[in-house]
């Protein structure tokens, strides 16, 4: 595990602190952290006078740009423009819980063209693909470290800055229940919460709101849920997938599907589980991965070219599912069991 340098810290300060116009990104298929961490620092910046634009690229060209329904709540919104007319070369581009440049999708080629850029992100997998470099993998979210930022620019946690910070750190931390939750994040969560936002609504928003399509497709995709006991050298697999015509069927967005793996992970006969969910139009493979600690799912994920944490992570596959299937047993079969 590895936290910023000072001199991380310094020149990332210096950069923010002399930018009077920034370009903000997330990745692709935007989750709670990317979209509240880079919200929040957004929000703080406007606040100050700097001219703010954000956006995220698109994983495809079929792919529509669309805030996911779970996050139209968020304030700042406004900061927020289609990928085409996101500028060219903003004077600092910054990107946010992005641990690798291609996670940017459409917008990657915005790395080269903008003079400077700063790399804002919490993944182990993390590629320092930045000129400058904030990572910090012992961080429970990408908002914490933005909440550092803040901190150290001197800038104001208003409840307009609160609210999408406080989304990143109760999205990452699955409500405060994984093991990244330390006391210092139930700290920042108090002095998110003194902001006066409304947490009950947040996560209302976040994981009690759905549709009726979205409830009978969690049963149909969790009914089909498939075991394979001898997988990940005996700890076990569990999967599933969402088809195109699932979502189609009951017109939902892949935005919309985020929470299936939270209920397939419950699975306790395997130690690894898994939610291959197809792009409409593409019909590449989103696949969402979860271990229970025994195998280091980033690892595993890194080696079919996607990244993320020891307990979350994912890649895109552009197979169809047995031959996803296939080589995801592969890499599981040589993926070392790793202590409790
Ligand atoms: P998800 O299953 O989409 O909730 O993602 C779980 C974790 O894996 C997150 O930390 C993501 O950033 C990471 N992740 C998901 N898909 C990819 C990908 N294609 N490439 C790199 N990291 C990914
Ligand atoms: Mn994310
Ligand atoms: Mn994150």
């Amino acid at each position: 595990m590895t936290a910023p340098s000072e001199r991380d810290w310094v020149a990332a300060l210096a950069a923010l602190d002399e930018a009077t116009e920034v370009g903000l990104l997330c990745h692709v298929g935007p989750d709670g952290d990317a979209l509240g961490s880079m919200l929040g620092l957004g929000a703080a910046l406007r606040a100050r006078g700097t001219k703010v634009v954000a956006s995220f690229g698109t994983a495809s060209p079929e792919e529509p740009f669309a805030v996911p329904a779970a996050y139209s709540f968020l304030p700042a919104l406004d900061l927020l423009v289609p990928p085409e007319q996101f500028p060219a070369d903003p004077k600092l581009l910054v990107t946010f819980d992005t641990g690798s440049a291609d996670r940017l999708g459409s917008l990657a080629d915005r790395l080269e063209t903008a003079p400077q850029s700063l790399v804002v992100d919490h993944h182990t997998t993390n590629t320092r693909y930045g000129t400058l470099n904030l990572v910090d993998d012992t961080a429970a979210a990408t908002a914490v470290v933005v909440a550092g930022l803040l901190d150290r620019l001197g800038l104001e946690i208003t409840a307009e800055v609160a609210a999408p910070l406080y989304t990143g750190l109760v999205t990452d931390t699955g409500s405060f229940k994984y093991a990244a939750t330390t006391p210092a994040v139930h700290e920042l969560a108090a002095r998110l919460l003194a902001t006066g936002i409304r947490h009950d609504l947040i996560s209302r928003a976040i994981w009690d709101t759905a549709s009726l399509g979205y409830v009978r497709l969690l049963g149909e995709v969790c009914a089909r849920t498939e075991l394979d006991p001898a997988a990940a050298g005996g700890l076990g697999l569990v999967w599933t997938s969402v088809l195109a015509e699932d979502l189609d069927r009951h017109g939902l967005a892949l935005s919309d599907v985020e929470g299936v793996i939270d209920v397939v992970r419950t699975a306790q006969e395997a130690e690894v589980a898994v939610v291959f969910k197809q792009e409409p139009g593409t019909g590449a493979l989103r696949v969402s991965t979860r271990s229970k600690g025994a195998i280091d799912m980033g690892a595993v994920c890194v080696s079919l070219g996607g990244g993320g944490h020891r307990f979350a992570a994912g890649y895109t596959s552009y197979e169809d599912v047995a031959t996803t299937l296939d080589q995801l047993r592969a890499a599981l079969g040589t993926a070392p069991h790793l202590p409790a």
